[in-house]
């Protein structure tokens, strides 16, 4: 007797299938009170996501204390206040929900648009985040950590 191939497997995966896991925990530590209301929507919008992809990607930017490897350091708590990275993360954010129906609807199996995401992922959103952190590090970024507004508004 041969196995069947699992055909309904395809079919029956989960609808909520997320590339990066949002972190509803995730909250803002920096004031974006000052923003544009379309910036501000965007990154309340964003703030799970930004959260899932952070707990994903932990190992590229250590905890406060750790002590730092290869140049990295914690994850910049000030992103809502870099307007290049916020485009960055919602355009991964807007990528992730097009291959996440692409594999849903079945369109074009599991691995079309993935391994592209995935290596921009890795090799721009990734590296982008830490030139900020470490630009924080380095106490170029002048965005203060709550309360208040942000200086460089
Ligand atoms: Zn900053």
């Amino acid at each position: 007797m041969t196995r069947r191939p699992d055909a309904t497997a395809r079919s029956h995966r989960e609808p909520s299938l997320q590339l990066i896991p949002p972190d509803p925990s995730a909250r803002l530590v920096v004031d974006i009170g000052h923003l544009e209301p379309e910036d501000h929507a965007r990154v309340t919008f964003l703030v799970p996501f930004v959260g899932g992809f952070r707990r994903m990607f932990a190992v590229h930017w250590p905890a406060r204390g750790v002590a730092p490897h290869l140049g990295r350091r914690p994850f910049p708590e000030c992103w809502p206040l870099h307007p290049a990275l916020v485009a960055e993360l919602a355009m991964v954010e807007r990528w992730a929900a097009a291959v996440e129906a692409n594999v849903v609807e079945g369109t074009g199996g599991p691995d079309r648009g993935y391994d592209a995401w995935s290596r921009h992922v890795m090799f721009v959103t990734v590296p982008m985040v830490q030139e900020v952190a470490r630009g924080v590090a380095r106490s170029r970024c002048l965005h203060r950590l709550s309360p208040g507004p942000c200086p460089s508004a």
